[in-house]
């Protein structure tokens, strides 16, 4: 270490989560928003601020890969938005959120807006997928990668017919979703399908499937499991047959996991993510409609077998699908209340409490779903998603010894709520530093537009095999 140095801060004392080396008692130096150096405790080094994090444990900031933002999901449209899902990313020890960016309008000219919008609102930094619908969107697909920095795209396999009205967006066939594969595997790109048969939907529901159930459980008969199984089979098929990196999103249930396994070895470029919610509620849980999601929750069962795959490693990411929605859109009948609830500010916690603490799975397996899995599958390692030198000082420092209760008034999305209410979470966020800045310390917020936009040529196959770095 060059002596005459003056860092910009120091965390000392701290136990830190090292990328490749584990659990290390060192003191982490930031300059320039980096980090940029690591040395023992006690070391003379001269910092313009030392922040004493004795007993704490210091994390990369969790990346979170599955975010919808605005009140109608469709992409923001409005600084204050931004700005209260973005604090609550960082009251949440969330660093980088990946939102999805969902219309019918050319990205080229929805994508200029929303990034200058989030540079002036955001409080962490950003990255978006496009949701591709028409075929000008499919055609512009390497522009998007090369151009924009956008290199993941999600497709609704169950938005047939009229389904995804209600987001704007027009139907699609497979048709369509192969073509969509064939280019994203010429181009270094990566397909990110939902993935429901919706046409069994269709039927069950007429049938009335669940009828006499209680709501939650209600929701599942309709959309059960084979309904997702069958589309990710379908999807991971045509992945294979044309080379395309895939990244199942939300996998709900062991019958859609199982079939990914078996997918994966055929074509090991496809990648499974769960969210916080499958792994810790089931339609059995006293959630009412505020448990309304897509998938639904399904039964304990699968929870068990989402959590055996995590601690195995078959599960390469964890992504909220935070959709911040107000709780007055959660109400009337399971039919007509609003699909998916806030997660951001409950993802690190609830992984590292009922993850780590409750069930024992190591702290780096859990942290990885988090922070360098989806740094590398997304493109922005070695920037993001680990602590070493050189890499964005973008820093979670927990309290794994403290416990916490979740309640609506801490929440700090604008959906007023979380699934979480009345759990006590054995760990808490004391810190969330975003390239060397505070954005919560000490459990409270330091509001300030800090984000930028993170520009991503590469996601999937390509982004792992380092492809234009
Ligand atoms: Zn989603």
């Amino acid at each position: 270490m060059r002596g005459v140095e003056r860092f910009d801060l120091r965390l000392a004392g701290g136990t830190v989560l090292v990328g490749g080396a584990g659990l290390c008692a060192v003191d982490v130096l930031v300059t320039g928003g980096r980090i940029a150096a690591l040395c023992e405790p006690g070391t003379a080094v001269d910092a313009a601020e030392v922040v004493e994090v004795r007993g704490l444990t210091v994390l990369p900031g969790a990346i979170d890969a599955h975010v919808h933002l605005g009140q109608d999901i469709t992409y923001p449209r409005d600084d204050e938005d931004t700005a209260a899902e973005t604090a609550a990313a960082a009251a949440g020890g969330v660093t980088t959120v990946l939102a999805y960016l969902m219309t019918p309008e050319p990205y080229d000219e929805v994508h200029p807006g929303v990034v200058a919008r989030m540079e002036r609102s955001a409080q962490v930094d950003f990255g978006f997928h496009f949701c591709i619908v028409t075929e000008e969107q499919l055609g512009r697909i390497p522009g998007y990668a090369e151009e924009l920095g956008v290199s993941s795209f999600k497709f609704f396999m169950n938005f047939r017919g009229e389904e995804g009205r209600y987001l704007g967006l027009p139907g699609n066939d497979d048709g369509f979703l192969y073509d969509l594969l064939r280019t994203a595997a010429a181009s270094g790109t990566m397909i990110d399908p939902h993935a429901e048969n919706i046409e069994i939907v269709w039927r069950l529901r007429q049938q009335a499937a669940g009828a006499g159930q209680p709501p939650l459980q209600a929701w599942n008969a309709v959309r059960p499991p084979l309904v997702e199984a069958e589309a990710e089979q379908r999807a991971a098929y045509l992945a294979g047959a044309t080379g395309a990196s895939m990244y199942a999103v939300h996998v709900s249930s062991q019958a859609a996991l199982e079939v990914l396994v078996a997918a994966r070895r055929r074509h090991r470029h496809v990648f499974v993510e769960t969210c916080p919610h499958y792994l810790t509620h089931d339609a059995d849980s006293p959630l009412g409609l505020r448990g309304k999601v897509n998938p639904p929750l399904r039964q304990a069962a699968d929870r068990e077998a989402l959590w055996a795959a995590l601690a195995e490693g078959v599960i390469d990411v964890v992504g909220s699908d935070h959709v911040p929605r107000h709780h007055s859109k959660k109400t009337g009948d399971i039919w007509s209340a609003s699909a998916g609830f806030p997660g951001l500010q409950t993802l690190l916690p609830v992984l590292l409490s009922e993850g780590h603490r409750r069930r024992g799975i190591p702290l780096d397996r859990v942290v990885d779903t988090v922070t360098a899995r989806p740094a590398r599958l997304f493109g922005l390692h070695p920037r993001k998603g680990t602590v070493a030198v050189g890499a964005d000082a973008d820093l979670a420092v927990v309290d794994l010894q403290a416990s916490s209760v979740v309640d609506a008034d801490s929440q700090v999305s604008a959906a007023g709520y979380s699934i979480y209410e009345g759990w006590e979470l054995g760990c808490k966020v004391v810190h969330t530093i975003v390239r060397g800045a505070f954005a919560w310390r000490d459990g409270q917020l330091l509001p300030g537009a800090r984000g930028r936009f993170l520009p991503r040529p590469h996601s999937g196959a390509a982004a792992l095999a380092g492809v234009g770095r």
